[in-house]
Formats: structure tokens, C-alpha cells, sequence
């Protein structure tokens, strides 16, 4: 194999989890909701007309225009569209590209800045954030002003953190910066702050979005808006024919029926409030203030928990031990009312129990049902003293 790169031989290919069925799915912050019946009806109408023989047009297909309408896209800036924003985070990469280049991202932040840094042989430079997961304004404009990076990265909110920065620093950061400064605001409709108002202003910013984390994962849509001349020779190097038909359909569709959307959105925020709320009455808990559609917890002897949430079907992220600042911490992505139930009753026998035979109902029944009745008497026998934990920490958090 030594026609290939030896440093890309040395990598692990990006492991898309292989989840069973039947399991809660709450690590790649994916919508739980998908549209009402009525909709999806509509929806399959209109993919059925698809033009599956003819090459996609997105400039003529009418997304731009449903974009622009959605979210308030100004006059001044140009869209260019990626499949999924991770393609347009290879070709922003792409961009800069020469070399002596480098490019900046604060740490820990989305893995995949890294990634195609190293991908298209750049310098990287990580900036680490505070513990809190704060951005600290005076270490990021020293970096800028040592390194002068053709590129930096910004997530606003950061994943995995979840944190939001100061909207000031951001800006001090963004005005300071000799480079492209890109935004990315995947979690954007969960925090209620943008800088997509700002894009087209000046030709160092970007703002990059995605539909992935408001509900539609599986079209691969991503978009990113800055000044004509930059999006103009950012257009050189997008593939021709890198949105498929299908997408450019179902995304312009969602785009026109952002009130289920939103909706979907509102119930999510909802549950983050709660689950936040009860996590952060454990005293053993660190809850992290999240913008997005995920929470990151701080708790004692994370990897135990992260597999008893296995063991109970539930899949989440653990964090502990891909970077020093996240040690014993797990993202847990939102999802419906009874799922997140379900993680809480896991992580409170967890954090207070230690013990299977005091699982609460909720977990225990999801056990039962794949240990064939071994859990069963114990959760039987645990139920009442848990359910009286349960009201109490309701109670306590009034
Ligand atoms: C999920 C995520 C992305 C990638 O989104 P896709 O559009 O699905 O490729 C980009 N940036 C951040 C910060 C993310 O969390």
C-alpha cells in the first residue's frame, strides 16, 4: 500500500455508529421528529416528479431563494451549497490551501476542522478554551496575532461543548482575525443568536449552516454565506453536481414549512431546559450551558455510565479521554420526552445508586425487556423507593 499517503494510512476512518434497532439514538444530535402525515405525503409527491435523469441545477431550483426567505439571508451575501456543511468544510479548507498556510480552531471544538487541515497538509493550531468551555478573548487574539491563520474556525454554539461564546469576544475575535474567520452555526436555531445578519459585509467573514441538526440529517444540506468575492472563488472549486436532485427537492420543501419545523425545535429546547434543570439539582453533576440541541454533562466515572446507558439501549457520546478538558464529561443529545427520561433515570441510578438492582422503572423496563425478566424482581423491588427519588428531584427543581 505504499502508493498511499503513509499519514492518511495511519488514520481511522470517521466511525459512523452501527445502532441496533432498537436503540435510543442520542449521539449525533439528530431530530427525533420528522414531519406530520400529511406532509410526508406532500413530500413523497413531489420527490415522485424529481428530473432523476437530468442533472440538478441548485442555482435554478429555487433553494437559494427558499434559503435566503427562511432565514433572513441579506442581499449582500452569496450562498454557496455543500453536501452536508462537512464538504463545505473541505473546500473552505481547500481554499487556503498553500502552502506555509495554517488554520486555527479552538479546542476542544468539531473534530473535523482538524481533520482536513491535516488532510490538505496545513499548519493547525488548536487554542484551547477556558475549563468552563468559555472562549478566553486574550489567548485567541495572542494565537491570531503569532500564527496569522489564512483560516480559523469558530462554532457558535461549540460542539461538543455545547457552550455559546460571548457574542462580544466573538466579534472582538472576528475584527481581529487576518484571515477567513468562518462562523459555523450548525446549532444555530437552538441558541437565538446568528451572525448570518452580518454576512456579506466584510469579505473575512463566513457563516456556515446546516439542515442536518434541525431535523433533516439525511439530505446532506449545507450552506454557507459570505461576500460575493469570496463565495465567487470559493464556486471554482465546489464539484459540479455535488447536491443531488432529490435533496435539492426535499430541502426546498422543508424550507417551505419551517412552522412544523420550528415547532420540532421548540419542543426540543423545551426538554433541554428540563433535563438541565433536573441534572443540575445533582449535586455530583456539572452541567455545561448549552445552545444546542445536546447537553455535556460532567459526572463521576463517565465511561461506567456511558456503558450503562448501553447496557439500557441508549446510546450517547462519551467525550472522556478524546481531549483534556473533557475528562469524565458525555454529550447527550435531546430527544424525545420519554427517551430523555429514560437517560435520566439511568445517570441518577448511576450517580446515586451504583447499583443495577436500583434501577429505576423507566431504565429497568428497557433492560427487561433485552435480559428476559432478569431485571425484572429487582426493578420491581427498587421501583417504590425510586419513584419517591423521582418526585423529589422533580420537587426540588419546583
Ligand atoms: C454536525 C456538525 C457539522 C456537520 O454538519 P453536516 O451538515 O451534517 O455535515 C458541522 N459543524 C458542526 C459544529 C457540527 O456539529
Amino acid at each position: 500500500m505504499s502508493f498511499v499517503r503513509p499519514d492518511i494510512r495511519e488514520m481511522k476512518a470517521y466511525a459512523v455508529a452501527d445502532v441496533p434497532e432498537d436503540f435510543i439514538k442520542l449521539d449525533a444530535m439528530e431530530v427525533p421528529y420528522r414531519f406530520s402525515e400529511t406532509l410526508q405525503q406532500q413530500l413523497a409527491q413531489e420527490l415522485s416528479a424529481a428530473e432523476y435523469n437530468r442533472y440538478p441545477n441548485p442555482a435554478s431550483c429555487g433553494l437559494q431563494a427558499a434559503l435566503r426567505d427562511a432565514f433572513a439571508i441579506p442581499e449582500a451575501a452569496k450562498i454557496a451549497l455543500g453536501n452536508g456543511s462537512d464538504e463545505l468544510i473541505q473546500l473552505l479548507t481547500m481554499l487556503v490551501a498553500q502552502p506555509g498556510a495554517t488554520v486555527m480552531a479552538l479546542e476542544p471544538s468539531f473534530v473535523m476542522y482538524r481533520h482536513n487541515a491535516a488532510l490538505f497538509g496545513l499548519n493547525y493550531v488548536g487554542v484551547p478554551l477556558n475549563a468552563d468551555f468559555s472562549l478566553n478573548r486574550d489567548t485567541v487574539l495572542a494565537a491570531l496575532e503569532e500564527h496569522r491563520p489564512a483560516l480559523l474556525w469558530l462554532a457558535y454554539p461549540n460542539n461538543p461543548t455545547g457552550v455559546p461564546f460571548a457574542r462580544e469576544d466573538v466579534e472582538a475575535v472576528i475584527a481581529a482575525a487576518p484571515g477567513l474567520v468562518v462562523i459555523d452555526e450548525a446549532y444555530g436555531a437552538f441558541s437565538g443568536d446568528s451572525f448570518l445578519p452580518q454576512a456579506g459585509q466584510n469579505d473575512k467573514l463566513l457563516v456556515l449552516r446546516t439542515l442536518s441538526k434541525i431535523g433533516f440529517a439525511g439530505l446532506r444540506l449545507g450552506y454557507v454565506s459570505g461576500s460575493p468575492m469570496v463565495i465567487g472563488e470559493l464556486e471554482k472549486i465546489v464539484p459540479p453536481y455535488n447536491m443531488n436532485a432529490f435533496s435539492l427537492i426535499a430541502a426546498k420543501f422543508a424550507l417551505q414549512h419551517m412552522d412544523e419545523v420550528n415547532a420540532h425545535i421548540g419542543r426540543l429546547k423545551d426538554e433541554r431546559r428540563l433535563m438541565s434543570e433536573i441534572l443540575s439539582s445533582w449535586d455530583k453533576v456539572q452541567v455545561f450551558e448549552s445552545g444546542a440541541n445536546f447537553i455535556t454533562v460532567r459526572l463521576p466515572e463517565a465511561q461506567k455510565a456511558f456503558e450503562r446507558l448501553k447496557e439500557a439501549r441508549i446510546l450517547v457520546k462519551l467525550l472522556h479521554g478524546s481531549h483534556a478538558l473533557l475528562d469524565n464529561c458525555l454529550r447527550v443529545t435531546i430527544g424525545k420526552p420519554e427517551e430523555n427520561q429514560q437517560v435520566l433515570a439511568v445517570l441518577q441510578q448511576h450517580c446515586f445508586y451504583n447499583r443495577h438492582s436500583d434501577l429505576l422503572p423507566a431504565a429497568a423496563s428497557r433492560m427487561k425487556r433485552h435480559k428476559r425478566g432478569v431485571w425484572a424482581a429487582a426493578a420491581i423491588a427498587g421501583a417504590l423507593a425510586a419513584m419517591v427519588l423521582w418526585l423529589l428531584s422533580g420537587s426540588l427543581i419546583g
